[in-house]
C-alpha cells in the first residue's frame, strides 16, 4: 500500500485516506492561449513508468492538498510538499537523481 507524509499535519497517511488529484506542476492556461495550448493543458498528462509528481488529498485528514513525488512502477516515494510550491524541492529532486540517474520530468531534471 502506499503511504505518503502529509505536509501539513505531519501524519503517515495510507492511500486509503487519500484522494489522487492527478498530475502535479501543470501550466494553467489562460483566455489568450491557443486552442492546442488549451486542449494540452486539459488533456494530455504525463502518465510515465517512474519519477512522476502528483497532487494527492488528505481526504480523511485534514483535509488539505499536497503534491507527493514518487516512482509509479516501484512505489518509492521521493517526498512531500506543500500544494503551492510551484516546483519541487531541491532536497527532492536530490533524492530523485541519487536514485534514478538521469532522470527527466517534463522539463524538470
Ligand atoms: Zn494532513
Amino acid at each position: 500500500m502506499l503511504t505518503l507524509h502529509c505536509p501539513y499535519c505531519g501524519v503517515d497517511a495510507d492511500e486509503t485516506d487519500l484522494h489522487a488529484g492527478g498530475e502535479a506542476h501543470l501550466k494553467r492556461e489562460g483566455p489568450g492561449a491557443s486552442d492546442v495550448d488549451f486542449e494540452d493543458y486539459l488533456f494530455m498528462r504525463e502518465n510515465p513508468k517512474g519519477v512522476y509528481f502528483e497532487r494527492w488529498r488528505h481526504a480523511y485528514g485534514c483535509g488539505k492538498w499536497f503534491l507527493a513525488a514518487r516512482c509509479t512502477n516501484t512505489l518509492q516515494v521521493f517526498g512531500t510538499y506543500p500544494a503551492q510550491t510551484p516546483e519541487p524541492p531541491q532536497e527532492i529532486k536530490d533524492k530523485i537523481s541519487a536514485a534514478r540517474p538521469g532522470w527527466s520530468w517534463g522539463n524538470l531534471t
